[in-house]
């Protein structure tokens, strides 16, 4: 293949652009799992990963991709047959309801039209049916990736309390932590599931559970067979900085170097900031060109990508591939039933003004290539915004 000069633009919504600093902090030799040296590496990254979550609760990290979290997360408190609440959001939302069906769980799918997050209030409802207490789980996607759109987990808490209702609260938040705000203990969340390459900067290859009290108890009396995702055996390790079998010793590496940045220099509140303007500069340009998002509510525009819905008659996988072809850039494919009718822009992680402006731009010529018909002056009414907000 001819060579490309510059960097690639990998704008997708995950995997994100890994920082130059993350990749040499991993450019170093494996060390000993079970030496002295990893034990305190261990003991340091557990401990630090609590002020992303928001949390005093431990966080479990696995192997695995995001996938392996929301598996662990199910098989760890609940038994084969349990009934749980599922919320149709989107794809992630669909592809975890079918993970739970496969394993032998019994959820129960909330019809969603990707548009809009989890309603609390049929949440609520369903709850307050449910006076046998068959419902062991509420299980949400906070932010929606292949839709653009938040959920507001706090309601959903305040939905489930206002019934009484005894289910655990799970929340894959796999591609908001990092760059949305989240509060693991705040919002009473019981599991939170996340990956390592979305908003915290990685590769791919870990993946989390955080996990309340609450949790560990229903842990206990969890009537699945399980043994690489036991919780058991890692909290008993991760006590010394450990793990019950082999660890991704170098992302952990990353790991420390991601967490550096995020809490004690760029800091999570002023990410959460940053993400919110690029997010707010993208549907600037997206309303500019005279195309709309899929998100349909305003408070639930997700602060890490951007789904817009080519008109109909325009294919936008056709739109991606020339802005692949022409401009070196990648942006997220419409996944499931938005296939073809939405493209999606990741504006989480690494990025600063100039890199979401260059995206823009390419997003903006590759739909004129397509024959989209779109109004120019889309990056225009973006740059006058993030030049008034500097
Ligand atoms: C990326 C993603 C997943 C899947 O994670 P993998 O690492 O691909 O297994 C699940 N849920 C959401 C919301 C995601 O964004």
């Amino acid at each position: 293949m001819a060579h490309r000069a510059g960097r690639h633009f990998l704008q997708i919504p995950g995997p994100s652009p890994v920082p130059e600093r993350v990749l040499r902090a991993m450019d170093m030799q494996v060390i000993d799992h079970r030496g002295p040296e990893f034990g305190e590496l261990g003991a340091r990254v557990l401990e630090k990963l609590k002020g992303v979550f928001k949390t005093e609760c431990p966080v479990i990290v696995f192997p695995a991709s995001g996938t392996g979290a929301w598996e662990a997360a199910l098989v760890n408190v609940l038994s084969p047959g349990d009934k749980v609440l599922m919320y149709e959001t989107g794809q992630f939302a669909t592809l975890w309801d079918e993970l739970a069906n496969r394993i032998g769980i019994v959820p129960e799918f909330i019809g969603g039209d990707w548009r809009h997050g989890v309603d609390p209030e049929k949440i609520a409802a369903r709850l307050r049916e449910d006076t046998d207490h068959e419902i062991k789980a509420v299980c949400c996607v906070h932010n929606e990736t292949s839709t653009g759109v938040t959920s507001r987990i706090a309601n959903v808490r305040k939905a489930i309390d206002s019934t009484g209702h005894p289910a655990l609260f799970m929340v894959d938040t796999i591609s908001g932590l990092g760059s949305a705000d989240y509060r693991h203990d705040e919002w009473g969340v019981d599991v939170t599931i996340t990956g390592s390459q979305k908003g915290l900067m990685l590769p791919p290859g870990l993946s989390f559970n955080c996990v309340s009290k609450k949790a560990l108890d229903a842990h206990e009396n969890s009537g699945f067979q399980k043994s690489y995702w036991d919780w058991g055996p890692m909290l008993g390790n991760n006590a010394s900085g450990f793990f019950p079998y082999t660890p991704a010793t170098n992302l952990l590496y990353g790991l420390e170097e991601a967490l550096k940045i995020i809490l004690d220099e760029e800091g999570l509140e002023n990410i959460f900031v940053r993400h919110q303007r690029h997010a707010k500069a993208t549907r600037i340009a997206v309303e500019a060109w005279g195309l709309e998002t899929l998100c349909q509510v305003e408070e639930e525009h997700s602060p890490v990508l951007t789904a817009v819905v080519v008109p109909d008659g325009h294919d936008a996988d056709h739109v991606r591939k020339i802005i692949h072809d022409k401009f070196d850039m990648s942006l997220g494919t419409g996944l499931g039933k938005v296939k073809g009718k939405v493209f999606r822009i990741g504006h989480l992680g690494d990025i600063n003004d100039l890199t979401l402006l260059g995206a823009l731009s390419g997003v903006e010529m590759g739909l004129e290539l397509a024959g989209v018909p779109i109004t120019k002056g889309g990056v225009q009414a973006a740059m006058d915004y993030l030049a008034k907000t500097a």
